[in-house]
């Protein structure tokens, strides 16, 4: 199975990278996670925007143009089943080990394409656990540095959990790798765009949906004690799409089992990817 690493395609075996990669050393670079359905990279102009906004962040410039990225991911992706593709673009590998950016060196460029598990979780919906959130403060940029997420994922995951909550000065974020929504007093509601979380291109496109289907929905804060008193909890990702969470904190959430507009907004959900087949 080819993967594409600095310009070849070669197999995932023989990709190689240094231990001088500032990847590996400091955790420097971005990434994106994008999904292919029916061979076709879904709502790519989106999540090549979002790498521009991530790359801007480090202030490490873009390597390709939009159709240099299309031409790369091309031979990648197999066109009768549901996949996503990985890429991560690193500062690249340099003789020193120095915090400071370094000169003349070519970034790490790398992607690869794996097949979409459907996620069992979906039909059932999950537990998720609110917890404090520990990372910093460019959580609008998705960066490689995911140590704070790994750890507050784990901590659901040893409390019984398949997702964390995150909680800053008792507002909602976002989930450990999910954006949040609730339902309070039937209006959909989930935190408008900020450095403290990621924009999610599943948000998005469920946000567009919502507005285009007259459901009742607006961006805003969710405190803490709205999160206990939602009627509806979802989180939602590229690769695990929309999850119910059913119970919060050992709590039930709603009657116990994915809701009303769950069953609708994930129905659009699937409806709109089909169309695009
Ligand atoms: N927030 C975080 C922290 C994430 O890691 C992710 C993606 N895994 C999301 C939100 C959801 O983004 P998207 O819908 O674009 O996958």
């Amino acid at each position: 199975k080819a993967v594409y690493l600095n310009g070849s395609y070669l197999p995932l075996q023989e990709a190689k990278v240094s231990v001088l990669d500032r990847g590996f050393l400091f955790g420097d670079g971005v990434y994106e996670v994008i999904p292919v359905y029916y061979g076709k990279p879904f709502r790519l102009d989106s999540h090549l925007q979002r790498l521009d906004n991530s790359l801007a962040a480090i202030r490490l410039p873009n390597p390709h143009s939009r159709s240099e990225w299309r031409d790369i991911f091309a031979p990648l992706v197999a066109a009768d089943k549901n996949q996503y593709l990985y890429l991560q673009i690193t500062r690249g590998a340099a003789e020193k080990r120095d915090h400071a950016f370094p000169e003349n060196t070519a970034p790490t460029v790398f992607a690869m394409c794996a097949d979409i598990v459907p996620f069992a979780g979906t039909q059932d919906g999950i537990a998720a656990v609110t917890m404090d959130d520990s990372r910093w403060r460019l959580c609008h940029a998705k960066t490689i540095t995911l140590l704070a997420n790994i750890l507050h994922r784990q901590a659901a995951v040893d409390q019984g959990g398949g997702e964390a909550i995150l909680i800053k000065d008792g507002n909602v974020t976002e989930g450990a790798a999910s954006n949040v929504f609730a339902v309070l007093d039937g209006v959909l509601v989930t935190p408008g765009p900020s450095p403290a979380l990621l924009s999610g291109i599943t948000r998005e496109v469920i946000l567009e949906l919502a507005q285009k289907n007259a459901i009742p929905c607006r961006e805003s804060a969710i405190s803490a004690a709205e999160l206990n008193s939602a009627s509806e909890i979802w989180v939602t990702s590229s690769i695990r799409e929309l999850i119910a969470v059913v119970e919060l904190d050992g709590a039930v959430v709603g009657d116990g089992k994915p809701g009303p507009l769950w069953q609708t907004l994930n129905s659009l959900f699937q409806a709109y990817k089909q169309s695009l087949s």
